[in-house]
């Protein structure tokens, strides 16, 4: 996948999503650590340039819900990617809900959810639309990116796309959708 405008593998630590409390009691430091288990969705989703893995594609390493065949010799973009979920607890793990979900902090927009279809259909959930308000609810714009590679870009209410911005989105070929 080509992403101008944003990273796709930059890390970042979203505070807001991550709730110190669960059922009514506090979480305690093992609680906050998430792993990929038998999760292997981004290994569908994500372009891993080192081995010209296109995203939307499964990889030929990948055992699909068990994990990854080569993962002690796995290219450097594998061992760097988390998704949200591993970052920072927000959201599902993306098996369970066939979308992998990415706060970007660094490119043209001051913060960005990318949510990534990990299978078709994925992005016209309940799920992704209770993801994409909360995020627009709190002035963070949002891109779909489906299976096939098209994206789709949500503006908060607020937000002012300046014409430099939408040239940039129009030049990446990134529809930017009402609601
Ligand atoms: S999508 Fe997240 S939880 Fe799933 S394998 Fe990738 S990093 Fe791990
Ligand atoms: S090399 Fe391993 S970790 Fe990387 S995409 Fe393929 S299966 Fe996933």
């Amino acid at each position: 996948m080509h992403v101008v405008l944003v990273e796709w593998r930059q890390l970042y630590y979203y505070p807001m999503s991550l709730s110190l409390f669960s059922k009514g009691r506090v979480l305690m430091a093992d609680d906050l650590v998430y792993r990929c288990g038998a999760c292997t969705a981004c290994c569908k989703t994500h372009e891993v340039f080192e081995i010209e893995k296109p995203a939307g594609a499964w990889c030929p390493h990948c055992d699909v819900g068990v994990g990854c065949r080569v993962y002690e010799t796995r290219p450097a973009g594998c061992r760097e990617f988390q998704c949200e979920w591993i970052k920072s607890g927000f959201g599902e793990r993306p098996d369970h809900t066939h979308a992998v979900l990415d706060f970007i902090t660094e490119g043209a927009f001051d913060q960005l959810l990318m949510i990534f279809e990990a299978e078709e259909g994925a992005l016209c959930g309940v799920y992704v639309g209770a993801v994409r308000e909360q995020c627009l609810c709190a002035n963070i714009p949002v891109c779909y990116v489906y299976l096939h590679g098209v994206r789709e870009l949500f503006l908060p209410n607020q937000f002012v796309l300046t014409d430099e911005l939408r040239e940039q989105v129009t030049q990446e070929g990134i529809r930017v959708c009402e609601i």
